[in-house]
């Protein structure tokens, strides 16, 4: 069986792990941010890896006993650079916050100004918010989404740079449908003479299998988790041009971190190598599709799309109309077996814990092997859920037909 010493040694906690493991796989997974690793980087995460202890750089550790770490380390590396090519990169950081932190650690002093997307219209938290170390410790300012639109507004972001003069501007967004104009961003943020800090958290994989523009080249400096649409470990790499490596290693480590999680380097480096194949590309390309044939379904129901559309794997919904709330819609889906996130919307009127959307996502659900066909289909059960929220009977249906689903579609294991 399964994690057979655990279940000895600890039921309680073996149970709940089987449980979420069933959770898994009997529901829908549209929560944009997650994915299903492979089983091969599942393995290398439960690895001996984890015991050691290996602090500094490749050749130049603060303990010994590192040389199969090295390696580890030094093909994340080689493979991350090839994927994106990259001139430099640190696949040390633990997460996409700790990532962020040390990329401002090694180009900014507390205080500079620092020009980012507001949380509101699509931002991150580590994007200057005021509960958050950024907001604390840097003086952001902020660009918002044109109201007309739902897009960024090149124009507006470049009237704000020359007025605020940051010392780095940054473009990332966790909730942003659209192709980025990093070219224009470069043009705007050299007129002024600031870095250029691209966050791609969310999009890596669809770069990587080169869906959308790749920033890398052209940004001084870019950071991404790993476990988004790349669909690795959680964790996080930062990229860089070659004259900023030095500090950008010195951020990460002894600037911002101890040592590196290396079962996760190793897990990074698996998922590296299979972004590489062109298997992922495929699932990249239909990952995209099924977003753009999911706001297809969603609008011809009458939903209104931030943007009216989507260029990746994510698409925010307004329910405004539907005289419901994001916090409501996603406890109408999570009874049917299907998770959302609620999400503001560009100037939400109602506070961040009761936004006025949701944001869909279908890097998980094209992992499944899930196609447009079933991308309709799952519109129709989530309008469903929304038009008939009072029905139980209704709602225990549309579960079944959820977990139906999902029967037909397991997430891989091999
Ligand atoms: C998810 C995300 C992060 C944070 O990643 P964590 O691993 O949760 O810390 C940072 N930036 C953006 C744009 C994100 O979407």
């Amino acid at each position: 069986m399964k994690y057979e010493h655990l279940r000895q040694q600890d039921p309680a906690v073996w149970e709940i792990i089987e449980r979420e493991e069933k959770r898994q796989n009997d529901e829908l997974e549209l929560i944009a941010s997650e994915n299903y690793v492979s089983p091969a980087v599942l393995e290398t995460l439960a690895t001996v890896l984890t015991n050691k202890y290996s602090e500094g750089y490749i050749g130049r550790r603060y303990y010994g006993g590192n040389n199969n770490i090295d390696e580890i380390e030094n093909l994340a590396i080689t493979r991350a650079k090839k994927l994106f090519a990259a001139e430099h990169v640190n696949v040390q950081p633990l997460s996409g916050s700790p990532a962020n932190a040390a990329v401002y650690l090694a180009f900014l002093n507390p205080g500079d100004k620092v020009l980012g997307l507001k949380l509101d219209h699509g931002g991150h938290l580590s994007h200057g918010h005021k509960i958050n170390f950024s907001g604390r410790l840097y003086n952001f300012v902020q660009y918002g989404l044109n109201p007309e639109t739902g897009m960024i507004d090149m124009e507006e972001v470049r009237r704000i740079a020359l007025a605020e003069r940051p010392k780095m501007i940054v473009a990332g967004f966790s909730a942003y449908s659209r192709e980025i104009d990093w070219q224009k961003f470069k043009e705007i943020a050299d007129e002024i003479g600031a870095y250029t800090f691209a966050d791609i958290a969310h999009i890596a994989g669809l770069i990587a299998a080169k869906q959308l523009k790749n920033p890398v080249p052209i940004f001084d400096v870019v950071s991404t988790t790993t476990h988004k649409t790349l669909r690795g470990p959680r964790g996080a790499i930062i990229m860089c041009k070659e004259k900023y490596a030095k500090q950008v290693d010195r951020a990460v480590f002894p600037g911002m971190q101890g040592g590196p999680h290396d079962h996760i380097t190793a897990a990074k480096a698996v998922t590296f190598g299979e972004a590489l194949t062109p298997e992922f590309i495929e699932y990249a390309k239909q990952t995209i599709l099924n977003a753009q044939a999911m706001a297809a379904e969603f609008i011809a129901r009458g939903y209104k799309i931030i943007s009216g559309g989507t260029d990746n794997h994510l698409m925010v919904i307004d329910l405004s109309n539907k005289d419901l709330a994001g916090k409501e819609a996603e406890k109408i889906l999570e009874m049917i077996g299907i998770s959302v996130s609620r999400s503001t919307i560009p100037n939400d009127p109602n506070p961040p814990l009761n936004p006025s959307g949701i944001r869909i996502g279908t890097a998980a659900a094209t992992t499944r092997g899930m196609k447009e066909a079933e991308m309709k289909l799952i519109v129709e059960y989530i309008d469903e859920a929304f038009n008939n929220r009072d029905q139980e009977e209704k709602l225990v249906l549309l579960k079944q037909a959820v977990k139906e689903l999902c029967g037909k579609f397991p997430i891989p294991t091999k």
